[in-house]
């Protein structure tokens, strides 16, 4: 074998083994809320959902028919943020602003979240500091890797669909 495919092969194995992890990873769906639309919920049937708490203004425990609908889908839900603003965890939180947010989700869901994504995969070390101290596990870009994540509204590079492919 020539020299030049051996030096091939390496980086051509890694993204094979990524591929093949991705593919048996739980699929993921970012940014559920009341305010954005989401047909990916049927189209994908995803295993785990992130959600807004409050998103522009609008608490997801004051939709009540939104939570039940949420609920009997029986997935796996996590805490994404709480206004989701741009990079809103890149910025000073306030424990008690986070609090509210995962009061929020406990109105609407009947339990507290376990597992926190912040919006853009942006955290600051102060902020990460905060969100631990509540014990909730962290999920950031290595999560975001090797998980085929979808987002609601297809708002996001890449598109779903190439997420569906790779
Ligand atoms: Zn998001």
């Amino acid at each position: 074998m020539k020299r030049v495919h051996l030096f091939w092969i390496i980086p051509l194995l890694l993204i094979f083994i990524l591929l093949w992890i991705r593919l048996l990873s739980p699929t993921e769906l970012d940014d559920v809320t009341p305010g954005i639309s989401c047909p990916e919920l049927e189209i994908y049937n995803p295993n785990i959902l992130w959600v807004i708490p409050n998103f522009e203004n609008n608490p997801i425990e004051k939709n009540e028919k939104w939570c039940e609908e949420i609920l009997s889908l029986n997935k796996t839900i996590g805490m994404h943020g709480i206004h989701h603003t741009y990079e809103e965890f890149n910025n000073e939180i306030k424990k008690e602003d986070l609090e509210e947010g995962m009061n929020e989700f406990k109105g609407c869901f009947g339990y507290s979240p376990t597992m926190f994504k912040p919006p853009q995969l942006k955290i600051s070390p102060e902020e990460e500091e905060v969100v631990l101290n509540t014990g909730m596990d962290l999920k950031g870009m290595f999560n975001q890797v090797t998980h085929k994540v979808y987002h609601c509204n297809d708002s996001t590079i890449p598109k779903n669909k190439w997420i569906k492919i790779f």
